[in-house]
């Protein structure tokens, strides 16, 4: 894990951080709480906060933030290609651009935003979202999990974990592989071609164009997946793969394959974003109830075991790919996405997340940084 400087965060955000104890929070808690009994226009505190959202978000200062991140972290050299996907270790290592779509549809970048890379590990949220869609967050909650593994992406040993009867606790989610796995096999459709299309299709809508398969990677994965074919295998064997769990391995290692830019998966988050309706084409392309669920997730375990690391520098929901790509979610404000290939130890680009927690803490994207509601007295 890398560590970050929360030093670019606002006035604003600094000032009202830390002043809360437990009785301060308490405070806080019960009136959400009359708000959310006391009235039926549930909707309108949420809808004020988003429209004082974006008139903080003023176009210099987005670019200005854009900017200082990008001459910040440009030059640091810690991090390394993944390499246990041949093609990946071949992708330029200097690649590095940002991107930051608003949720009412402002686009800003900074860097290099036409290369792209493989999603990889990206997909797991688009692929979740679908089933949401399809079934319900409730049905993706019950067969997969929504709790953090504390483990590797793609360990063996959070499967076993999970197996309350050698001994586990349970735990297991849609965005490491054995439970992204499992999702993918949940997809509705008739054939291999059918399930495909409707993830290809669900993706691209969020992107906002036709994205499509870096052949390439998917030939370099498929052929050494091994792992994860034996991660397949034993969550059909406990269950939670009900069908072709072949079939689902191949499909996740495709998706996995998906190429983006910079600012197709800026535009992926600003989705998110904004309730599910991509902001730049106007598409609705989400439910926006399943929207709070997905971003649960991304919360809890979307940089794997540095998850809560990343949530305690950011408070944003987020995830990353093993190709370099990591996306942000600053609900109701923005969405926002590094590429750049070198990782960290646990598999997350480390220039993206300093960049993503500088622009994210200079433009107070936190989403628990919230002004005071009862006056003091
Ligand atoms: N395709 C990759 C894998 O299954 C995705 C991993 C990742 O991005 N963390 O290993």
């Amino acid at each position: 894990m890398i560590s970050f400087d929360t030093s670019s965060a606002s006035p604003s955000a600094k000032s009202t951080r830390n002043r809360h104890g437990l009785m301060g929070s308490l405070r806080i808690a019960t009136i959400s709480l009359m708000v959310v009994i006391g009235s039926t226009a549930m909707t309108s505190p949420v809808m004020a906060r988003a429209a004082q959202s974006q008139a903080d978000l003023s176009d210099a200062a987005i670019q200005t933030a854009l900017n200082n991140a990008y001459a910040q972290v440009r030059d640091v050299k810690e991090g390394k290609n993944a390499d246990y996907i041949p093609a990946l270790a071949k992708v330029d290592s200097k690649i590095f651009g940002i991107a930051l779509v608003t949720a009412d549809g402002r686009v800003f970048t900074v860097g290099d935003i036409k290369s792209e890379v493989s999603i990889q590990s990206i997909s797991k949220v688009f692929t979740m979202a679908l089933v949401m869609e399809q079934q319900s967050p409730k049905a993706v909650r019950e067969r997969i999990g929504a709790d953090a593994t504390g483990m590797r992406f793609n360990s063996i040993v959070s499967i076993e974990q999970s197996q309350k009867a050698l001994g586990g606790l349970g735990e297991m989610n849609p965005l490491v592989n054995p439970g992204a796995i499992t999702a993918t096999s949940m997809v509705a459709g008739n054939s291999r071609d059918e399930i495909w299309k409707s993830i290809l299709n669900f993706y691209s809508d969020f992107a906002g164009r036709p994205l499509s398969v870096d052949q390439e990677v998917f030939k370099s994965e498929a052929d050494t997946n091994q792992r994860n074919q034996a991660i397949g295998a034993l969550m059909y064997a406990y269950g939670f793969i009900k069908n072709d769990w072949p079939r689902a391995v191949d499909i996740y290692t495709e998706q996995c394959a998906v190429s983006a830019n910079a600012l197709d998966l800026a535009t992926m988050a600003a989705t998110l974003a904004n309730a599910g309706l991509n902001p730049v084409t106007g598409k609705q392309v989400m439910k926006p109830a399943n929207v709070p669920e997905v971003l649960a997730i991304m919360a809890t375990a979307g940089l794997y075991d540095d998850s809560g690391k990343w949530l305690f520098s950011t408070g944003l929901p987020a995830k990353s790919g093993v190709g370099g790509g990591l996306i942000a979610v600053s609900p109701g404000r923005f969405g926002i996405a590094v590429i750049a290939p070198p990782l960290d130890d646990a598999g997350n680009s480390v220039k993206a997340q300093l960049a993503i927690a500088a622009v994210s803490n200079a433009l107070g994207g936190n989403p628990y940084e919230v002004a005071a509601v009862a006056k003091k007295r």
